[in-house]
């Protein structure tokens, strides 16, 4: 049984003391290398997302590491798809204008891509019929003497539910390996409603859907699964294949299980029970909340840290109106998913425990 740290909301307490409480009664601080690089471990938000982590309480992170002796640096992947943080000098700029900027947090904001040096881990280990091989991590974060993953908790269109597992798992490799992953969620394309409109063929940043004779084709080699084509149809001709939701899941635990099997410093998760909205970080909008604010989590097992998280989600009180949904698995009902899966691969596959005890402090 893993020991998972509470700081409640509820008790009329300074969040920002929350962190420092969590980091100090943990044990976390006393980790931090004299000297030596801490990474943070962080999602600065789409552009149009205003329900990532605020960059206060990583400011209050990176002062206490650096109090500790430690040099903190914001680590980041950019995304696998078009958007606003798709490149680094995009992510940049946007994580400056959503307020992640050396300026504000007091320390560097490094985002790679797959132009940086990576390291190859083999996926050896294998488990409900996974089909990735190996995972490419940037060498920067493995060099890392220690880590702490902060994780905005929230709701996600395919893996239902967002934390520390997907921070690590896709958050924490390259983009050929998000594609990787992405794979098993390529949209299926249904013709019976389709009125020939273009607007998939305009919004597909690969140019992978064409007009023949009338139909829409898609040439599936050129695809990279970002479900642009699906979100921006209409008549909903595009739709996720059966099953894929919990496949990519899988995929995501094997994926995290790598990273953290060859990282060989010190690694911390917190989790931030607060602005649970549908949506992922990804997204703008991410949709409004649906439970109220619940508090902050810090385990040293990312199984544990997500399925307390999950558990803090179903138990708080639900914003009226906000969800016709009811717990257990308020987040993975809402994407008809069940996101449990993630949490279930992972405890098999060693990285952690779902039974926790939790303590409040
Ligand atoms: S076909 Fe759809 S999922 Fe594939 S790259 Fe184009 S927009 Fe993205
Ligand atoms: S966006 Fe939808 S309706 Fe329009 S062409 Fe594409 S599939 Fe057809």
């Amino acid at each position: 049984m893993s020991q998972v740290l509470f700081f409640d909301y509820s008790k009329g307490r300074n969040p920002l003391g929350g962190v420092h409480a969590l980091l100090d009664k943990s044990g976390f601080v006393e980790m931090i290398p004299n000297s030596g690089s801490v990474a943070i471990k962080l999602h600065m938000g789409e552009l149009g997302n205003i329900r990532y982590i605020r960059p206060v309480f990583v400011r209050e992170i990176v002062d206490i590491v650096r109090d500790r002796g430690g040099r903190p640096f914001l680590f980041e992947t950019v995304a696998s798809y078009p958007g606003e943080r798709d490149t680094k000098q995009k992510y940049l700029n946007t994580a400056v204008k959503n307020g992640f900027a050396e300026a504000t947090v007091g320390a560097p904001v490094v985002i790679t891509d797959d132009e940086d040096k990576q390291e190859i881990i083999p996926i050896s280990n294998r488990i409900n019929d996974c089909e990735l091989e190996q995972a490419k991590v940037p060498s920067l974060l493995l060099e890392s003497p220690c880590i702490l993953v902060v994780s905005h908790v929230k709701g996600h269109d395919l893996t239902g539910f967002g934390g520390a597992l997907k921070n690590v798992g896709m958050g924490c490799v390259s983009s050929e390996t998000k594609r990787a992953q992405h794979f098993v969620n390529m949209p299926q394309f249904n013709n019976s409603d389709c009125d020939g409109c273009g607007k998939c063929i305009e919004s597909c940043p690969t140019d992978a859907i064409k007009l023949v004779n009338e139909t829409v084709e898609r040439e599936v080699s050129e695809c990279i699964s970002c479900g642009t084509c699906l979100f921006r149809c209409p008549l909903h001709c595009w739709v996720w294949p059966a099953g894929s939701k919990e496949k990519l899941q899988v995929y995501m635990a094997h994926v995290a299980s790598a990273v953290l099997s060859e990282y060989k410093g010190r690694i911390g998760f917190v989790n931030f029970v607060q602005d649970v909205v549908p949506h992922c970080d990804c997204a703008a909008p991410s949709g409004q909340p649906v439970v109220q604010d619940v508090g902050i989590v810090f385990s040293f097992d990312p199984v544990a840290v997500d399925k307390a998280s999950l558990d803090l989600v179903d138990r708080a009180p639900i914003i009226p109106g906000s969800t016709s949904v009811t717990p257990p698995d308020l987040l993975g009902k809402m994407h008809q998913t069940d996101s449990l899966v993630q949490l279930v691969t992972a405890e098999k596959l060693g990285i952690g425990t779902l039974k926790y005890e939790m303590v409040t402090i």
